[in-house]
């Protein structure tokens, strides 16, 4: 069955050993816009049984000689023909996702797809260089030896993505899994299974059958499975920490290669020489992009105090200008939030700041957006007078909130900056390079964005220091972690009295040996 027909019908299935299949008990689960609140899909709702067969046909894809022994060149081809299909299905992945997850046509057309494609097209570079085998110098002590150190795959490799970018974060599992011969079961987000299920289409044209499975459900059922499933050797998560916690001691149990990329509370410091032409539209952009729905997002802005009553009415003037509307419209610059559980959420969070002493100066509540009155909407809100220690400030929101937060010092900046349990991304604004750099160097995070926000590079590793999570995702490093090193050693050393390491266990020497 096409995918084509199923978005008629609105049913999707699951995809196993290249086929559409139904759930065990052939339940489904409802996906609806968070634009509108209409139903826009039923979703096969997969058990552990269905995730035993996923895990099977993934595994038996893997001992395929076919596909472990495929040539970097064929692998390259590969990952190139997929980003041309990418490119070529563009419009209906970007809608899918604008239907499922709220983001704007806007940003998924200009970013987020050709992103996903650029992905592929990078890594189909990067097999062609890389480091398959290596040798090593051949040793003369303690004997002569050839030495090899081989990158292998790991295997089936588990991935558990968010709803915020389903299609692009997929992609930051996917492609480096195929790149370097690893199969791979997907769980997407329950809120957005459905470009994810677009792409094993789009892949298994031009893979074995089995490489590329799906399996939609809930995060205790489908993912809770797969992290404790025994013939799953690696599980590539993004999502919350709270998750990640539980799947890192899920998977314990088994001892897995396990990946996570995790929440976010980035601070953003503004320093008083800032050209606040740019950096007032540029935190603004790094805090509302998607709502402020990106792991990634500025949500911490430091100010100096002395500018800090200038800074908040630019703040303010630019923000009041941003227009909710339907993802759809190519006119929207911010669409709903998630669900209307996630905006209580933030609200409640709002709440807390207000309880606390800090000040909403705009925003901070719910809005109706004409023709999309089921939708979850919330006005971009800024916050001031918080403090670094409020709840606000020191949990993840994942909504339009931003804190903006006065300091005296750089080095007291700096220092509320990094302190928080997360470490994903963090950024500085002046126009002193110098300074730049002394700050970047001095924030914990995996990445910091200098007078700028958001720009991320298929080549350039992503991921978090301290509960941000573990490993890098993009870049060559993507292609690290989905390998394993296997040290080969053959002796060159064919006499037995010139092995003298023997000795260690042999007390009386060679002489007794031979
Ligand atoms: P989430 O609630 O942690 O869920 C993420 C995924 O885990 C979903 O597929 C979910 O399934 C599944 N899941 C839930 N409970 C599970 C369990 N007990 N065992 C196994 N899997 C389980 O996160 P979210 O709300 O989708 O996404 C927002 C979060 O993702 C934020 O914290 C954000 O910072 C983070 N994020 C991080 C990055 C990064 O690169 N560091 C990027 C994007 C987002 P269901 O959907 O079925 O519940
Ligand atoms: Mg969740």
């Amino acid at each position: 069955m096409s995918l084509q027909q199923q978005v008629d019908v609105k049913t999707f299935l699951l995809f196993i050993n290249g086929e559409w299949t139904p759930a065990t008990h052939g339940e489904t689960f409802d996906v609806s816009n968070p634009a509108t609140g209409e139903l826009v899909a039923k979703v096969a709702k997969a058990t552990k049984e269905d995730v035993n067969k996923a895990v099977t046909a993934a595994r038996e894809a893997f001992e395929l000689e076919a596909w472990r022994e495929m040539k970097p060149e064929q692998r390259s081809k590969m990952l190139l023909m997929i980003a041309q299909k990418i490119i070529a299905n563009a419009k209906e992945l970007v809608y899918l996702d604008a239907i499922s997850s709220g983001g704007t046509v806007r940003r998924l057309s200009n970013s987020d797809v050709l992103q996903t494609a650029l992905f592929f097209q990078t890594l189909s570079k990067f097999v062609l260089e890389y480091p398959y085998s290596e040798t090593l110098p051949m040793p003369l002590f303690p004997g002569p030896a050839h030495n090899f150190v081989w990158r292998e795959p790991i295997g089936v490799c588990a991935a558990i993505t968010p709803w915020n970018m389903p299609m692009l974060i997929a992609s930051w599992k996917i492609a480096p899994a195929l790149a370097m011969g690893n199969t791979i079961v997907l769980k997407p987000a329950s809120y957005t299974p459905l470009s994810t299920l677009k792409f094993a289409e789009i892949i298994s044209e031009v893979v074995p059958k089995g490489v590329i499975n799906v399996v939609t459900g809930s995060g205790a059922e489908v993912g809770e499975s797969l992290a404790a499933h025994p013939d799953v050797d690696k599980i590539a998560f993004t999502g919350s920490t709270e998750v990640g916690r539980k799947i890192m001691s899920i998977a314990a149990k088994t001892v897995k290669n396990t990946t996570l990329e995790l929440g976010g509370k980035s601070p953003n410091i503004l320093l008083d020489d800032a050209d606040l032409e740019i950096a007032i539209p540029g935190s603004l952009f790094g805090v509302f992009l998607h709502s402020g729905q990106l792991c990634e997002s500025g949500t911490r802005l430091f100010v100096p105090d002395h500018m800090y009553d200038t800074v908040i009415n630019l703040l303010v003037k630019q923000t009041s200008k941003l227009k909710l509307g339907n993802p759809l419209d190519p006119s929207t610059d911010m669409g709903p939030v998630i669900s209307a559980k996630q905006q209580e959420k933030i609200l409640s969070y709002i709440e807390s700041a207000k309880k606390e002493g800090a000040r909403v100066i705009c925003g901070g509540k719910k809005e109706t957006v004409p023709g999309c009155e089921g939708g979850h909407f919330i006005r971009p809100t800024i916050l001031a007078d918080v403090a670094n220690d409020m709840k606000v400030a020191k949990e993840e929101i994942f909504g339009p909130v931003l804190s903006v937060i006065r300091y005296n010092s750089v080095e007291e900046a700096i220092e509320m900056a990094n302190d928080t349990i997360y470490g994903l991304a963090a950024g500085v604004w002046t126009k002193d390079v110098n300074k730049a750099y002394d700050v970047a160097r001095k924030l914990r995070a995996g990445v910091v964005w200098i007078n700028d926000w958001h720009l991320l590079r298929p080549d350039a590793p992503f991921g978090g220091y301290k509960q941000s999570g573990i490993g890098r995702e993009m870049g060559k490093h993507s292609l690290d972690e989905y390998t394993q090193t296997k040290h080969v050693h053959t002796s060159m050393t064919p006499e037995l009295n010139k092995r003298s390491w023997y000795n260690i266990l042999f007390s009386n020497s060679n002489d007794e040996l031979r």
